[in-house]
């Protein structure tokens, strides 16, 4: 007991100064089970796994601990866990089995009650994103009722959200294995496949998806909206070089359905392959859609606008108060004077910045939008796309691009032609998503901008501060701000 006692100040000497050190951590984690000490064994275990996940010993271990406290079904998640690791480890498989066993022996005749209950404690902890305790009812109830698809699946998209992706993807098999027709769990094995970095796998299984349902989104307006069409042909463009570069290497990333969020208006192709040039890291739509069909997009967007996104009162806050935000982001550089507005869209901005003291012009190709912000503002604002717009150079103080820099073909005819128009010390700001954004690093596969089918870029924020700078901009200010739907990265520049 001593020993263990001098041991034990040791190693919390190594951790005081580095926390971190796993073989530390596991082994206080195994002198504490040793002592029956499990609750600071389990402790160590896992701030151990928190340094180092790809272990074999702590889970073992773990799954030891829970099946000394009699629960299973966390003791089967680690010990799955474990197998992951070592697939081929003769212990673990036995202890699988024994586990399996001794649940389907204690929850085997679940009475129908039974399950409903357990099923809506499982969601219940899901909703609180405690996934490792529905997981932990899941396992129980998959043990007892292993042919059961709709357990299956809830386990498989719990194990996703827990991150588990290898054990999400071996899940979402067994259902494929047994209904080749379930379309969600091709979908889901499709985004599982990007996260393992399998794109090819990701497109095959989404192609399936789709085959089987052409629309996620679209289930409501019974395809009024648009799904996935195998008979035409989109109009789509290939790319043999980067867009930003010119270079001729890109990998693809990533591929999705993106008719799980969005409809197409069976115009734009609901699958899209995200590819990344080896040179620049632009990370680009190929093939994308041409700018004829992007124009038809924002016009049937703008039509079916009432019916799908019924302008909402949270929304029109939102908007008012990110507009006024960047106002003001403006005005600590520029006062008043001359602004130009490309792609105007809703008009909230050029309304707020014609209050402000700006004398406005607003551009915008889409005629709809463009009579709407007439009615509603009565704005000098002419309807024609950015690259017919004829205007002296040196015109204005300040020219605006919100909410389209991802949806322009032609990036660097914009880029240079708004040089040109602007006055010197005149102020250009944008909005965009970047993909090296807290947001778009955070949500990962559930990050919204993958699934938006008018968007055809990706940039990282040095790259793109690289571009601004060829075309002569100073940089003055980049933001990162939280708005819900729309940008959340703003660039402030100057000429
Ligand atoms: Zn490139």
């Amino acid at each position: 007991m001593e020993e263990f006692e001098d041991l034990e100040k040791t190693l919390s000497k190594i951790l005081k100064d580095n926390p971190t050190d796993y073989n530390a951590l596991n082994k206080l984690g195994y002198i504490y089970l040793h002592s029956n000490n499990f609750f600071k064994s389990q402790e160590f275990y896992i701030k151990s796994l928190a340094s180092e996940p790809n272990q074999f010993e702590p889970y073992v271990s773990l799954a030891l601990i829970y099946t000394i406290k009699l629960r299973l079904g966390k003791s089967l998640y680690y010990l799955l866990r474990a197998k992951e690791v070592n697939p081929e480890s003769p212990e673990v498989l036995t202890s699988i089995h024994e586990i399996k066993t001794a649940i389907i022996k204690k929850e085997g005749n679940l009475t129908s009650e039974n399950i409903d209950k357990l099923l809506s404690e499982a969601l219940e902890k899901v909703t609180i994103e405690n996934f490792e305790e529905a997981l932990e009812i899941y396992l129980k109830l998959y043990c007892a009722l292993p042919e059961d698809e709709n357990i299956l699946f809830n386990l498989a998209l719990t194990f996703l959200k827990n991150d588990d992706y290898g054990l999400s993807f071996e899940f979402f098999e067994k259902i494929i294995s047994k209904n080749p027709a379930n379309s969600m769990a091709y979908h889901y094995s499709g985004i599982v496949s990007n996260i393992l970095k399998k794109p090819e796998k990701a497109f095959n299984f989404h192609v399936k998806s789709l085959e089987l349902n052409p629309s996620f989104a679209d289930i409501l307006f019974n395809g009024k909206y648009g799904y996935y069409r195998k008979d035409i042909e989109y109009q789509e463009e290939y790319l043999i070089e980067c867009p930003n570069c010119g270079h001729k290497k890109t990998k693809i990333i990533s591929v999705v359905n993106q008719s799980i969020s969005s409809l197409n208006f069976n115009l734009i192709n609901p699958l899209r392959k995200w590819v990344e040039c080896k040179n620049c890291t632009l990370v680009f739509s190929n093939p994308r859609p041409t700018k004829d069909v992007l124009k038809q997009y924002s016009f049937e967007l703008s039509i079916h606008a009432k019916d799908l996104l019924e302008k909402s009162l949270s929304n029109l806050i939102l908007e008012n108060n990110a507009y006024n935000e960047r106002l003001n982001s403006i005005k600590k550089y520029i006062q008043k004077g001359k602004c130009l507005d490309i792609n105007s869209n809703t008009g909230i901005f050029v309304s707020l910045a014609k209050m402000k003291n700006f004398d406005v012009f607003a551009i915008e190709e889409n005629l709809l939008k463009c009579n709407k912000i007439k009615n509603i503002y009565n704005l000098n604002i002419e309807n024609i796309s950015f690259e017919n717009f004829e205007n002296n150079e040196n015109s204005f103080d300040l020219i605006t691009l919100w909410e389209s820099f991802e949806k322009i073909s032609n990036l660097d005819d914009y880029l240079n032609k708004i040089y040109k128009l602007l006055k010197k010390d005149g102020i250009f700001a944008f909005s965009l998503h970047t993909i090296n954004s807290f947001f778009a690093k955070t949500l990962n596969y559930s990050y919204p901008l993958w699934y938006y089918p008018d968007h055809l870029y990706f940039f990282d924020s040095e790259l793109l501060k690289t571009k601004l700078k060829k075309y002569g901009f100073e940089i003055l200010d980049v933001q990162i701000v939280g708005r819900d739907y729309l940008s959340n990265v703003e660039f402030y520049c100057k000429k």
